[in-house]
């Protein structure tokens, strides 16, 4: 019987076993995980509900993903987010939308999902193999060394994720070993939360605070770079939520080349400026917060701004300077990973060596938050496990 061996055992790996063995059942396929169980990552993710997908086109999916979107096309043909809806309702676990199209399971438990992509391992025949940690793929003898044994495969496919959150079993260090074989682009940090040290978040007086669709625009050296419409939080070291996620993506190297990076931020983007000018006329401004729903915990930080700023500046045009960005520790993704240039887009297969396939975070491709990076980490697992053979 021929083999398949699949290293990393996220949604990737798991999508590409369960294609692997619905289109080819006549492959014996493996799964190894380093883990004690599968799926340590997406059981964390979307704070334990697993925001899975989103309820969008494949066009939006593309639109959503600034690294290499487009890379994606062919992926998202096989497997793509009504796909994904479709494939876990029908297999007891229905997915229902939240706000921005977001898509969750309706037990609001991310570890439903790993129970159906379990259950539908074990009914197809997926050997999985946990707490064995692949140490070596050799291309050259066609076989993967673990911490215990050695297995021969017929093709190998790589799902080991990216770099972030690290103890989830991602570090990346199968995938930097496998720069003698693949281009693998520069590994960093992505929709990461960004660290200020002004002294209205170093106080902590706004900590927890969240702002629902408020607009974020990020300005690098006076220019500005980004604009996002979404829900921000203000965090003890900073900001996050998606809107500080998505501006961190255009703010990479300038902290190295110690360039003044800062956020302007507007609490009422429904309103023009001077409609917030007239309403401050007759009304305070902490009356205008109470009206549109804006914590009235946010007075403190003006407060401490008000020598400087006016009420208008604060409500429309909050400047927020930004010092730093949180590292892997902290990242819902990594930029970077094995080059797109090496792998083809039609099967995920490696162009120098066919007999091995990468899908998920471990390719340098990535997406905004919101449901699209677990989106492209199924959707290029279940392409891959289709597509390895000729
Ligand atoms: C806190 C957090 C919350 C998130 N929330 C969301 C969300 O709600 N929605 C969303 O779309 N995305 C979310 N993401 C991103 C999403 O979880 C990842 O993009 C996705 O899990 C990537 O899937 P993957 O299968 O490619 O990699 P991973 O999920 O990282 O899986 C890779 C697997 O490979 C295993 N592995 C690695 N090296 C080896 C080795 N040498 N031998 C054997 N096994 C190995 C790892 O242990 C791991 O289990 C979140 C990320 C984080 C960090």
């Amino acid at each position: 019987m021929k083999k398949l061996v699949i290293i990393g055992g996220g949604p990737a790996g798991c999508m590409a076993a369960i294609s692997a063995k619905t289109h080819h059942p006549e492959m014996e396929v493996i799964l190894i995980e380093r883990n004690a169980r599968l799926g340590e990552k997406l059981r964390l993710s979307g704070g334990g509900r697993c925001n899975i997908s989103a309820n969008v086109t494949n066009q939006v999916v593309i639109e959503q993903t600034p690294r290499h979107g487009r890379f994606l096309y062919a992926s998202l043909e096989s497997m793509n987010p009504p796909l994904i809806k479709k494939f876990f309702s029908e297999r007891g676990c229905p997915l229902v939308e939240e706000d921005h199209q977001r898509l969750f399971p309706q037990s609001h438990k991310a570890s439903d999902v790993m129970d159906v992509l379990v259950r539908e391992m074990n009914k197809l025949g997926v050997k999985i193999i946990l707490h064995t940690k692949v140490e070596h793929v050799d291309l050259k003898k066609n076989h993967i060394q673990t911490s215990e044994t050695v297995y021969k495969f017929d093709h190998c496919i790589i799902a080991v994720g990216g770099l972030s959150y690290p103890h989830t079993g991602s570090d990346g260090e199968l995938l930097l070993k496998m720069k003698s074989y693949l281009e693998i682009s520069e590994l960093y940090p992505a929709e990461t939360p960004l660290v200020s040290h002004e002294a209205f978040i170093q106080s902590k007086c706004i900590q927890g605070i969240s702002l629902k669709d408020v607009s974020l625009t990020l300005y690098i050296e006076g220019k500005k770079k980004k604009q996002v419409i979404h829900d921000l939080l203000f965090t003890h070291f900073g900001l996050s939520g998606p809107a500080a996620l998505q501006c961190s993506s255009v703010c990479r190297d300038c902290f190295v080349k110690k360039q003044k990076v800062m956020c302007k931020l507007d609490m009422l983007p429904q309103f023009k400026y001077h409609e917030v000018e007239n309403m401050l006329k007759t009304h305070s401004l902490k009356e205008v917060c109470l009206k549109y729903q804006l914590p009235a915990r946010l007075i403190k930080a003006y407060e401490m701004l008000s020598i400087d700023l006016s009420e208008i500046e604060f409500l429309k045009a909050w400047p927020i300077h930004i010092h730093d960005m949180r590292g892997f520790n902290q990242a819902f993704v990594t930029s970077g990973g094995v080059s797109v240039k090496e792998i083809d887009p039609k099967t995920m297969k490696s162009k120098s060596f066919p007999l091995l396939s990468v899908c998920g975070e471990a390719l340098d491709v990535h997406s905004h938050t919101g449901g699209f990076n677990i989106t492209i980490a199924m959707s290029t697992g279940y392409h891959a496990g289709k597509n390895f053979k000729d």
